[in-house]
């Protein structure tokens, strides 16, 4: 069953993607255990990433599965209403992949962290160190 309209489902959408939500929580939590420090949702930058690591010269963006479209099974589609979706998903991701050029234009290292890559702990760790040259 679906109901709401789109502006409803759009403002929906716009809390789900807030700020804050458990994976990006994972990976600050993390990040800083490993001694990187980094700042939150930059407005000044493409995308407003979500850790700054200035000193890196590096953001990271903590994606949802489903609103990012992550080749992956989280990544499903809605039955109702299917052209609404297929037009919000191509934006999204067409708007991370303008964001992810922009900042790289810009001299800044890109590190995508998708929502299921944040449940392994062992993983996730891995992921950050080679991505930072830190020792393991
Ligand atoms: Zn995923």
């Amino acid at each position: 069953m679906d109901a709401m309209s789109p502006e409803a489902r759009s403002r929906l959408m716009a809390q789900v993607r807030s700020r804050d939500t458990a994976p990006e929580l994972r990976v600050r939590r993390l990040a800083h255990s490993l001694g990187l420090r980094f700042r939150l949702h930059d407005r000044t930058l493409p995308g407003r990433p979500d850790l700054v690591l200035r000193r890196h010269r590096a953001v990271i963006f903590v994606h949802g599965c489903f609103w990012h479209r992550h080749k992956c099974s989280r990544a499903t589609t809605p039955k109702s209403n299917p052209p609404y979706w297929t037009t919000k998903f191509a934006g999204n991701v067409q708007r991370d992949r303008r964001n992810a050029a922009a900042l790289r234009r810009l001299g800044w290292r890109v590190l995508t962290v998708w929502e299921c890559q944040t449940e392994s702990e062992e993983k996730l760790r891995s992921r950050l160190t080679r991505f930072f040259g830190l020792p393991a």
